[in-house]
């Protein structure tokens, strides 16, 4: 019979390396909720119309990204490709401007996008999202990267840069697609077909075409920096000089303009040598008229996204990490050992040693083989016999050496050794 796969793109997460996920999911949470924000979760399906007029028509993911289908009455739903849309709409919908303790948002969970598979992008992937409404302030745009960038130092990630833009606001924009779509009249020629469309369109969205020929037509094209009115400037400004107050790297990267179109003023991308073409590890910006644009009040809004599955990789090479080993192995011999070991081994998990053990037991050669396969620095070996005596040896596995551990509390002699050893 033919075996049912999963589908192409969409990735199980094996027990081997579900610990790297944890990992970076407990300090995501620890650095998140240190910096005042606060997990909200929304549905994974969602109205198509929420992201086509949030992301934009003209926008890759939406154009050709999105997993939209109809339900059984017809109406389109789509599963979300991003988490912005749908925080934004669950704010509005619940009226969170009322209470002034949640304007700072995270959302941890899986997204999707129906593109070409391939190392770093995938159909299903996870991002880690944070949003915060209400504040125009520079000094938060600072604060946003330098949460962003104290994370993935948390983490030990290596290899990675902050690159940012400023993309003007309603005012400056229009001046500066203007000069643009000039400039790529005259490169029509050397544009992809998707490109050649894209400049009548919404000619910003050729500066994130991945076509290397694309690329070399915009050499000489006009900066949107030069196009920036007092005001962004002056916001551009300040959010650089904030983000050396704090100490935090950053490179200008005129050319960065983001896959969404309501991003406006700050974007930022945290971008990696690493990873081969997924170059892109997260990014964010300023969605000032977002909020307004979905029906809700007009506050502004900032925030980014982490793709967890190439920050895993590029973990991967930046350090080693391979869960957690077993405190102790419980090796047992006959009968009664067996049922006498499975009870010890409750308990020591119960007090929170990691305490593992062979359930069906088998031949102490092949307990042992296991609890060294763990990588278990400790084992107590458990037969009739020192059932009987009510003493145990425990032997450390690199040094070989034996203690006898008393059995009649043997739950407290174990947890008093174990935390003399560390
Ligand atoms: P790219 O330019 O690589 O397509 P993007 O601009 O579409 O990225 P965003 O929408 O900004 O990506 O999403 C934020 C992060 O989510 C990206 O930086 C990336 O790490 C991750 N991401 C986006 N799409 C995928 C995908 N298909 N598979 C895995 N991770 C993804
Ligand atoms: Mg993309």
């Amino acid at each position: 019979m033919e075996r049912i796969q999963a589908i192409k793109g969409m990735n199980d997460i094996l027990p081997s390396e579900v610990h790297w996920w944890q990992a970076v999911e407990t300090t995501a949470r620890e650095v998140l909720e240190s910096f005042g924000y606060r997990e909200i979760r929304t549905p994974i399906v969602e109205k198509l119309e929420l992201f086509a007029r949030s992301i934009g028509e003209s926008t890759d993911i939406v154009e050709k990204e999105m997993y939209s289908f109809p339900d059984r009455k017809g109406r389109w739903l789509t599963l979300r490709p991003e988490a912005t849309a749908s925080i934004v709409r669950a704010y509005i919908q619940h009226n969170l401007q009322a209470d002034p303790l949640v304007q700072k948002f995270y959302c941890i969970g899986p997204m999707f996008r129906h593109e070409r598979p391939q190392k770093g992008r995938y159909r299903q992937f996870h991002q880690i999202d944070a949003e915060v409404f209400g504040i125009e302030d520079p000094m938060l745009d600072a604060e946003v990267m330098f949460m962003l960038c104290r994370f993935l130092e948390r983490l030990g990630v290596q290899g990675v840069g902050l690159h940012i833009n400023s993309l003007g606001c309603r005012r400056c924009r229009p001046d500066f697609r203007e000069a643009l779509t000039a400039f790529l009249a005259h490169r029509a020629g050397e544009l992809c077909p998707d490109c050649d469309r894209r400049r009548h369109v919404n000619p910003l969205r050729v500066f994130d075409c991945k076509v290397e020929r694309c690329r070399d037509a915009l050499d000489g094209a006009p900066e949107l920096q030069d196009y920036l009115c007092p005001d962004c400037r002056d916001h551009f400004h300040r959010v650089q000089s904030y983000l050396s107050d704090l100490g935090t790297p950053f490179e200008l990267d005129p050319r960065m303009v983001r896959g969404l179109d309501y991003y406006m003023r700050t974007t930022f991308e945290v971008v990696t040598d690493r990873l081969g073409a997924q170059n892109a590890v997260g990014g964010g910006g300023r969605y000032d008229g977002l909020m307004k644009d979905l029906g809700g009040p007009d506050l502004p809004g900032i925030g980014f996204a982490i793709g967890m599955e190439r920050l895993i990789l590029l973990l991967q090479q930046s350090r080693s990490h391979s869960g957690r080993v077993p405190d102790l192995f419980v090796a047992v011999l006959g009968d009664r050992a067996l049922r006498e070991g499975f009870r010890l081994v409750q308990g020591l998990r119960a007090r929170g040693i990691a305490a593992e053990f062979s359930y069906g037991g088998g031949s102490l050669k092949s307990q042992m083989r296991r609890a060294d396969k763990l990588g278990v620095p400790h084992v107590l070996i458990l037969g009739d016999e020192e059932l009987e005596s009510g003493k145990a040896p425990l032997r450390n596995m690199s040094s070989k050496e034996q203690v006898e551990i008393s059995l009649a509390d043997a739950e407290t002699a174990l947890m008093e050794y174990l935390r003399r050893c560390s």
